[in-house]
């Protein structure tokens, strides 16, 4: 499916370099991309509500993770999907009488209008789960059977290495899976982890042909064949939101072992959760600021930027009007000094982001830019503080 028009990005000085994030496996630092190339698969979104602060301060994550393997002259492969096709979509639709095609088309097209107002490089692949569905009707089939069996008509998904990505002992994991969408008390199944590959048509959903009769695909291998069809395994990371480590990032790994030997991923990448008002923001709690929301009120989404930029992506953070306030702060004095020279501090910018995309560092290092101690001399390479910022970190001074 079409994704969004790309932002404009200036040229930097050429730096080729090595890139590490922090793998959630181990907690450790990993090079990630290698012979000049990088792949990513970001995990996109439900679209069944509108884009919160909590995705986009994902998405944001992986647009610098973007940039920052460009800049040090990398080609990147970014693929992204649209979970087009799933309960919460099909619950909304049965909520308030729409048809879930036209919730689903209208929030996508919402998605990528907050995208392209953030700024963020658009993938190179954008794909829907319900373009997905013969490629995971073909690789069900691909399985060794092992590892798919059925359950009065629905497939399930079967592996001893589900838990290599979270690291989690079992009874985490059944409690975890129970909460995200799993089914682990359903009778006949082998394991309660194993995980849906394809429901058979129930009555008033949806359903596609397959070799499995009339149904639609399970979540997890919607993600698996779009990852697939367009990279090759390892890629070097798969990302999202830490509520995705388990199930989701796990079982796409165990599916992905058990059809190519490979993992899926070099690096697996979480970011963490955003709060508001005391909680989590999300769908279930109606705790929410839209991005489309933030755009109507007129905030400049540069400030948006800097203002989640200035912890780091892994941790947890609380979104409210003073780190909004910071963010717009910060904009105002970066813009009072664009044209300043940022050469001196270059350096030490990408070496701060291509170590796990430490930006609060690079905010710093920017931040003295402004201070005035290196505005002699003008600007003679092209390195202003305004052509870091948008090359760098997508804000737009
Ligand atoms: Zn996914």
């Amino acid at each position: 499916m079409k994704s969004w028009a790309p932002p404009s990005m200036p040229d930097l000085p050429a730096s080729p370099g090595t890139v590490r994030v922090r793998d959630s496996r181990t907690g450790e630092p990993l090079p990630v991309g290698r012979d000049g190339l990088a792949s990513m698969y970001v995990c996109g979104i439900t679209p069944y509500d509108a884009t919160h602060l909590g995705h986009a301060a994902t998405y944001l994550t992986f647009d610098l993770l973007n940039r920052v393997w460009r800049d040090a002259g990398l080609t990147v492969d970014f693929v992204q999907n649209v979970t087009d096709i799933d309960d919460p979509l099909l619950e909304r639709a049965a909520l308030t009488g729409q048809d879930w095609r036209d919730i689903a088309e209208r929030e996508t097209e919402l998605f990528r209008t907050d995208m392209h107002a953030l700024r963020v490089l658009p993938p190179s692949h954008y794909e829907s789960a319900v373009e997905s569905i013969p490629d995971v009707v073909s690789l069900i089939g691909q399985l060794p059977p092992a590892h798919a069996y059925t359950v009065d008509g629905d497939t399930y998904f079967h592996s001893a290495a589900v838990g290599q990505v979270c690291g989690w002992d079992r009874p985490a994991m059944e409690t975890v899976f129970a909460q995200r969408g799993g089914d682990p008390a359903r009778p006949g199944k082998r394991d309660p982890l194993d995980s849906l590959l394809w429901r058979t048509e129930r009555e008033g959903e949806p359903a596609w042909p397959g070799a499995l009769g009339p149904g639609r695909p399970g979540w997890h291998i919607e993600c698996v064949a779009i990852a697939l069809r367009h990279l090759h395994a390892p890629i070097s990371v798969q990302g999202g939101g830490r509520d995705l480590l388990f199930p989701h990032h796990d079982m796409c790994n165990a599916q992905v072992l058990a059809l190519t030997g490979r993992p899926l991923a070099d690096a697996f990448m979480h970011t963490g959760l955003i709060g508001y008002q005391g909680e989590k923001m999300s769908k279930s709690l109606g705790n929410l600021v839209l991005v489309s929301q933030l755009r109507q009120r007129g905030v400049d989404l540069a400030a948006v930027r800097l203002a989640l930029a200035e912890h780091h992506y892994s941790q947890d953070r609380e979104w409210d009007e003073a780190l909004l306030a910071r963010g717009e702060a910060r904009l105002q004095v970066w813009r009072a000094h664009a044209d300043a020279p940022a050469t001196d501090v270059l350096d030490e910018v990408r070496a701060a982001l291509r170590n796990d995309l430490d930006t609060p560092a690079a905010l710093a290092l920017l931040d003295s830019c402004c201070a005035g101690a290196t505005t002699e001399g003008g600007v003679t390479d092209g390195a202003t503080l305004r052509a870091v910022a948008d090359a760098l970190l997508g804000v737009l001074l």
